[in-house]
């Protein structure tokens, strides 16, 4: 295999690698950057290909509340996404200490402005009272975030790849089988579904919820190469509605929801400027499979319809935002999307202990969307050992999980489901 100099596969074009490729190319602009996916850009499997995003600083976490900030600032800033972000503010509704949490967390890092915590009749006027009939069971107060909003997601998608190869990234669209490692030692490239080989000399895995079944394929038989129980691919159900003109005024000017009270939680975003409104159910789900060698993964089920059993808790989500008010709001387009998930919920960006010149960057757990726009910089530190020692540790492929895993890892198979 031909493996040119400065040279680098990333395989998949979701936030993890696009934002890879233009970090790297504006880094390195006669580098020879090479960016894969199985569709053309923007791919509709990626988690990242979506109506809108919710960006938040809100973060029970300090290291990604402040990583969100750093981000925020890219999204209010960048002429590159700026246009697509409106700040519209967030409305929390949590029966757990996650708002308290956040409110510390802000108060550590010095931010005094732009949120409050409301009283659950403060929380049921906000916003003309569009809350109103949400449940508040068990919930003590609410957080309003103003220093928040959502961005357009398929937009910002196009836009980002298509700066990347402007400045020279070549995009691939292959579907890539397996890795061309020498030895059990150096990956030098990657081999596509018609036969093709691609040699590089940095290969970086951004697959998302591809990740296991990639590694499987390339060698079945080495377990130390394997994602093991680190990652698992999971899914989560969207819906949206097509508002009327009536609704569209009720419901614009209102902000990102979400709503942590079971059976309803979720969340929603506000109305768009094509009128739809997009809710998602917060209660991840897996596809356990059996690989030929007697592997079990969780393996994404691309492109099916989501089950009664999940536009049911779609409806649950819709009404635990707006009752009895939302009760006519009828979703449609649905959709499954898979992410790959870890236990602890932190993104995975590290070499791989035991392959020279391949590196993981992904993992996004559901919530990885929002940083796009400085992935690229920490997954580019990464692969030059430059990564700040907390991140590297946070990150790595091998860390300790203790404990329960987070909460969006799933419990469920998407069979329970019917
Ligand atoms: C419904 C939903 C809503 C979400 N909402 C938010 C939100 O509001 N805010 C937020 O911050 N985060 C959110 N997230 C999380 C966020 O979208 C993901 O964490 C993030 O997009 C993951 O990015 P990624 O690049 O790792 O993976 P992906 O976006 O899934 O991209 C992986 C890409 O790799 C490609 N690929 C995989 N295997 C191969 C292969 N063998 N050959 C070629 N190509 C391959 C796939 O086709 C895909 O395009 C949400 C996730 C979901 C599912």
């Amino acid at each position: 295999m031909h493996v040119p100099r400065d040279s680098y596969n990333i395989i998949g074009a979701g936030v993890f690698g696009a934002s890879t490729a233009l970090h790297l190319i504006r880094k390195y602009p006669r580098a020879r950057i090479r960016l894969f996916d199985r569709q053309p850009f923007p791919s509709t499997l990626a988690a990242s290909w979506d109506l809108n995003k919710v960006i938040r600083t809100d973060y029970a976490e300090l290291r990604y509340m402040e990583l969100a900030m750093e981000a925020l600032k890219a999204w209010k800033s960048d002429p590159l996404f700026k246009e697509f972000y409106h700040e519209d503010g967030i409305f929390w509704i949590s029966d757990t200490d996650l708002t308290g949490r956040i409110v510390e967390n802000y108060k550590r890092l010095g931010v005094d402005e732009g949120y409050a915590l409301l009283s659950i009749d403060e929380a049921k006027r906000a916003y003309k009272g569009v809350f109103e009939d949400a449940d508040y069971t068990g919930v003590m107060e609410v957080l309003a975030n103003k220093n928040s909003g959502w961005a357009e997601a398929e937009e910002v998608m196009e836009k980002t790849i298509q700066a990347a190869v402007d400045s020279g990234v070549e995009y691939v669209v292959a579907d890539i089988v397996s890795l061309h490692i020498v030895d059990r030692s150096v990956c030098c490239g990657v081999r596509s579904s018609n036969g093709r080989c691609y040699g590089a000399e940095h290969t970086v895995l951004c697959t998302g919820a591809g990740t296991t079944k990639l590694l499987a394929n390339t060698a079945p038989e080495w377990d130390e190469l394997q994602v093991g129980n680190r990652l698992l691919a999971a899914a989560i159900c969207t819906g949206q509605v097509k508002l009327n003109a009536d609704d569209n005024r009720q419901l614009s000017n209102t902000p990102v929801c979400c709503q942590d009270v079971l059976p309803g939680r979720g969340g929603g975003l506000p109305p768009t400027s094509n009128q739809e409104l997009k809710f998602w159910v917060d209660i991840p789900f897996r596809n356990t499979v059996k690989l030929d060698d007697g592997r079990m993964i969780s393996s994404p089920k691309y492109k099916q319809q989501p089950s009664q059993a999940m536009k049911d808790e779609l409806d649950s989500v819709k009404f635990a935002i707006y009752g009895e008010k939302g009760r006519h709001l009828t979703l449609e387009s649905y959709r499954i999307c898979w992410d790959a998930v870890t236990p602890d919920e932190d993104f995975i960006i590290s070499p791989h202990p035991h392959c020279k010149e391949l590196f993981i960057a992904t993992a996004g757990s559901f919530h990885g969307w929002k940083f796009m726009p400085i992935l690229g910089k920490y997954i580019v530190k990464m692969m030059e050992s430059e990564l700040e020692p907390e991140l590297e540790k946070a990150w790595a492929w091998d860390r300790e999980y203790t404990g329960e895993p987070a909460d969006m890892w799933p419990r469920r198979e998407m069979g329970d489901l019917v």
